[in-house]
């Protein structure tokens, strides 16, 4: 073990940027936010999880990024969620902490990061959490348990859009919403997904900057055709276009 300083409190910028969001954080948030960048600087001395390990850089670009998508999770109707791809548990576990109210689902296909997931969510006591190790190419053709199942999908840092929408989209309900945290290139990325977006009747709603990046909001307009997800790899090796 290094001996690092722990990671500080919530930054005052940090709580500043989530009000200016509409969060306002409960009594523990705090906290547990603050215990899981611990949890995930630790693990990333084991096995990479994050580029980012500065503690003022963890609670911008982690923490404030991650929650961005609160306030298009916001609403009555969305209670199952989804993130797919999560890794170290980002977006998924900073948004499972504020909104108890939600139900997230981590999807993630490398063992052992999901192996971290389930350690972090019950040291943590994150109830409102599971963990799934799998594909989503598996999952999304998964009729029981996980296709068409979510009322909201989300992903950051995954893949392109022309390759993550056909991961994301057979996983939420019809009317369901999809949301990828992205750069500065959301833009094209989008231009460049038009085709595989209409193949899997999916339209864009929303392209909103946000202080770290733009969110993605798409809306599902009717079922997936049943021949998508194609097979692990397909969709990247081949994007739809
Ligand atoms: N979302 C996290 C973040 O923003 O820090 C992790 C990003 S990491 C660059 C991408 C993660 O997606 C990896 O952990 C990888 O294993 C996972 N992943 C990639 N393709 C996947 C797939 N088809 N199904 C499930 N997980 C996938």
């Amino acid at each position: 073990m290094t001996d690092v300083p722990p990671i500080p409190p919530i930054p005052e910028a940090v709580t500043v940027a989530l009000a200016g969001m509409g969060i306002e954080l409960e009594p523990g948030d705090a906290e547990r936010l603050r215990g899981y960048l611990e949890a995930l600087r630790a693990a990333n001395e084991r096995f990479n999880l994050t580029a980012i390990t500065d503690p003022a850089e963890m609670w911008v670009r982690h923490i404030q990024d991650s929650l961005t998508l609160v306030p298009f999770l916001a609403s009555a109707e969305t209670k199952l969620v989804i993130d797919v791809g999560t890794g170290g548990g980002l977006p998924g576990i900073p948004l499972a902490i504020v909104m108890p109210e939600i139900r997230m689902t981590l999807l993630e296909a490398t063992g052992k990061k999901a192996a971290f997931l389930e350690e972090t969510v019950t040291a943590l006591g994150i109830t409102n959490a599971r963990v799934v190790n799998e594909r989503a190419e598996t999952a999304g053709q998964d009729h029981h348990e996980h296709r068409a199942h979510y009322d909201a999908v989300v992903a950051r840092a995954v893949a392109k859009i022309n390759t993550l929408s056909e991961l994301t989209v057979p996983l939420a309900r019809d009317g369901g919403s999809i949301l990828y945290i992205k750069g500065a290139q959301a833009e094209a990325e989008v231009a460049e997904a038009k085709q595989a977006l209409y193949m899997l009747h999916t339209h864009v709603v929303d392209l909103h900057k946000t202080a770290t990046g733009t969110v993605v909001v798409l809306e599902k307009t009717r079922t997936t055709p049943r021949s998508y997800p194609r097979l692990p790899g397909e969709p990247k090796r081949k994007p739809l276009h």
